[in-house]
């Protein structure tokens, strides 16, 4: 377990960019857990399943055919043959990906797909339960947190880049309710492990970010 680092973290703290280049600078596999969720919730809107439908929520988890290939950089999800990258990132599923989070079939179905996937060569884990729940005997735990006001900033930019017009207070109000959901729910509920060391980008890059997990995980070596 000393090749599993895990990042959780609520959202707009950076865990996705800085797992992204913790994973390019060790030289190990990167898995955005988020990405998972969100397939799931596109996959269920797709077919057009209500979430309380627990034996059709199972089939679509059961049978979920997700891959992440890795292109010069950057990674392309597919949902079956379908390039979903871009879709799992519309709005609608961010909220969606939160509520199917909650429910235990989904999760357990995760879950397990996850720690196959950690079994399978060094890797960064970045999510809400990596070091809780998924990896729990993980050797190096860290979770990132930023103050409201940055994380809300740093979402409002993506937004902008892409090109959407979207208020900063809807923003807000969204990334408020979504962490809300994510530290509350009764399954897997995003908090730091006991063990994680709490890490606050507020005024760092993601560089530093890096730099500062790296110092750490050599602490822990000795
Ligand atoms: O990280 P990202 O914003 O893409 O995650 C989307 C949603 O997936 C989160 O709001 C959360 O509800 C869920 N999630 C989770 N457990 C994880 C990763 C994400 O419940 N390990």
């Amino acid at each position: 377990m000393s090749y599993l680092i895990t990042i959780d973290g609520p959202t707009g703290s950076g865990k996705s960019t800085v797992s992204r280049l913790l994973a390019k600078r060790l030289n190990y596999s990167y898995l955005d857990t988020g990405a998972m969720y969100r397939v799931v919730g596109l996959a269920i809107q797709k077919a057009g399943i209500d979430l309380q439908d627990e034996e059709e929520v199972a089939k679509i988890c059961n049978s979920l055919d997700i891959k992440f290939i890795h292109e010069g950089g950057s990674t392309k999800i597919y949902l079956a043959q379908e390039d979903v990258t871009e879709a799992i990132r519309e709005p609608d599923i961010d909220l969606l990906a939160s509520s199917v989070s909650t429910l235990h079939t989904v999760r357990k179905a995760m879950t397990r797909l996850q720690r196959k996937i950690g079994s399978q060569g060094p890797l960064v884990a970045e999510g809400r339960d990596m070091g809780t729940v998924v990896f729990p005997q993980a050797k190096h735990k860290f979770y990132l947190d930023a103050s409201l006001e940055v994380r809300v900033s740093r979402r409002f930019q993506e937004r902008q880049k892409k090109g959407e017009s979207i208020s900063r207070e809807k923003v807000k109000k969204y990334l408020i309710k979504r962490d809300y959901q994510d530290m509350n729910r009764r399954l897997s509920p995003l908090r730091p492990a006991r063990d994680a060391k709490i890490i606050d980008s507020t005024k760092l890059s993601p560089d530093q970010v890096v730099e500062e997990i790296i110092k750490e995980m050599k602490k822990d070596k000795n």
